[in-house]
């Protein structure tokens, strides 16, 4: 085998870096196929299409189970990999005449096949997986990952180097536990796969690192709460790792990772699930949790410090509390009412809440536990007055007890809603609105529409308010399941992760 490695990653790069897939014969033939809707590959395959690397295998069909030959191997890589002209040189005889010839003799010219012997290419013969690696790694110019053994079922194998190389670019998950079945063929659907996870390898190595493991089964990678964790960027030119300062995501407690590596004496854990899935969190020497305390909030006094994110796409993460405001002009214009949502009308929220507010509106029914809106957006000039009437009934002490001063409360977002039961009285006026149907209902589940109760009990000391079960912030579902996994109270997650 010729070892030369003809790197085409300028190529390859372009197609990571720019998005763009113009490379093939012919994208417009980018239509879905009539025999994928039950392939798992069917995303892969539609990708391939869409990136002008495949038309199909006739009368509008992929035929996703069909092996793959060499030769159609050769020009899936050609029309991926955009191999221009067609070289001279014809140095096999036994494809003469194959519709894919051409194809195949720039593949050989790029240094990416030698053939299968004595001038030989055998295009009629099913590529292996083990062939397929070997295929994928010259093309893709896979350095690194070779050594570390990860299969049980490749040993000795000719291939073993490039199968290893692969999984860790993360082009190939393995047939199994410990197993990548090198000899196994590949289905059109498979090859689709491998073909899409090219496009983006992820992580390719880096000189800085001194040991990378790939675990066959994933492993459960602890972390305080949520964080601000320095993470590292694989580069996708697979030649250096730059660590950076990962900001702004919410993790769950336990998250499951894949793969851990040492990046200049620190070992980071590749996260395979939650909203930070797809990144690297530094780890300490026993992967036993996450390195790294979540900062926490000050603690509670009365200021009157402009928030920081003030975006209106931001309010999600736009920390309020007694000491961090919102500006008087703050006045988000996206209001609708509660009436066209499924609840009683006269309140406001702006349109983002929507949605999932009348879903949850909609099952806190069918639960058995009918809501009411009993306040939503509440104007800076509107919180300037309930404060005043609180502080005239009783004395300005009194009044920061019972009501946030202007600029201070979360209703001013647009996001935030007190509830009590449908028809019953005002929530605070049960001793606990928690404990009654529609309370507890709230309790358990808002979190699934992205609405976290902001002010839970027992928490006082984090949150700064009293306990109020009746007032709920929206934060969109991701968000909040992550906050509610987390097990920490709004103000402490959005402190955490990014800060006043
Ligand atoms: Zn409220």
């Amino acid at each position: 085998m010729v070892l030369r490695r003809v790197l085409h990653l300028a190529l390859a790069l372009g197609l990571i870096a720019g998005g763009s897939l113009a490379v093939g014969p012919d994208p417009a033939r980018a239509a879905s196929f009539t025999d994928i809707a039950d392939s798992k590959f069917r995303a892969d395959i539609e990708w391939l299409a869409a990136a002008g690397i495949t038309s199909g295998c006739g009368d509008g069909r992929f035929c996703p189970d069909g092996l793959v030959t060499r030769a159609q191997m050769a020009s899936f890589l050609v029309r991926m990999f955009g191999y221009s002209a067609i070289p001279s040189s014809d140095p096999f005889d036994d494809d003469d005449g194959n519709k894919h010839e051409g194809n195949i003799n720039r593949l050989a010219a790029s240094g990416i096949t030698a053939g299968c012997g004595d001038r030989r290419f055998c295009p009629n013969g099913i590529v292996t997986r083990g062939q397929m690696s070997t295929f994928l790694t010259r093309a893709l110019g896979l350095r690194f990952g070779a050594g570390n053994d990860w299969f049980a079922d490749d040993d000795g194998n000719k291939h073993e180097a490039n199968l290893d190389r692969l999984f860790f670019a993360g082009v190939t998950r393995g047939c199994g536990t410990a197993a990548v079945c090198p000899n196994g063929s590949v289905t059109r659907g498979q090859m689709a796969a491998f073909l899409h996870r090219a496009a983006a390898p992820s992580p390719i190595g880096a000189p800085g690192m001194s040991e990378l493991v790939t675990h066959p089964a994933p492993i459960t990678v602890q972390i305080p709460g949520p964080a601000r964790y320095r993470g590292v960027v694989f580069n996708a030119d697979a030649s250096t790792a730059t660590l950076a300062n990962r900001f702004g995501t919410i993790v769950p407690r336990a998250a499951t990772a894949d793969r851990t590596a040492v990046v200049s004496g620190v070992r980071y854990a590749h996260l395979i699930d939650g909203p930070m899935a797809g990144s690297w969190v530094k780890v300490d020497g026993s992967l036993a949790r996450a390195v790294g305390r979540a900062p926490r909030p000050p603690a509670c006094r009365y200021d009157d410090i402009l928030t920081g994110r003030r975006a209106y796409e931001q309010h999600a993460i736009t920390l309020l509390d007694t000491i961090y405001m919102l500006p008087s002009t703050y006045a988000p214009t996206d209001l609708v009412d509660t009436g066209g949502l499924g609840l009683n009308s006269g309140y406001k929220v702006r349109t983002v809440v929507a949605a999932d507010l009348a879903a949850m509106a909609r099952d806190a029914r069918a639960a058995g536990a009918p809501l009411q809106v009993v306040s939503g957006y509440r104007s800076y000039a509107t919180q300037q007055a309930t404060f005043n009437y609180w502080v005239s009934v009783g004395g300005y002490e009194e009044a920061l007890r019972a009501s946030a001063r202007p600029g201070h409360s979360e209703h001013q977002l647009g996001t935030a809603l007190d509830f009590t039961s449908l028809g019953g009285a005002a929530p605070w006026n049960y001793a606990d609105w928690a404990a009654t149907p529609a309370g507890s209902w709230m309790a358990a589940n808002a979190w699934r529409y992205g609405l976290l109760m902001t002010y839970p009990r027992n928490k006082s000391a984090v949150h700064c308010y009293d306990y109020e079960p009746w007032h709920y912030r929206y934060v969109g579902r991701e968000l909040a399941a992550a906050v509610r996994a987390s097990g920490m109270t709004l103000r402490e997650a959005i402190w955490a992760a990014y800060g006043p």
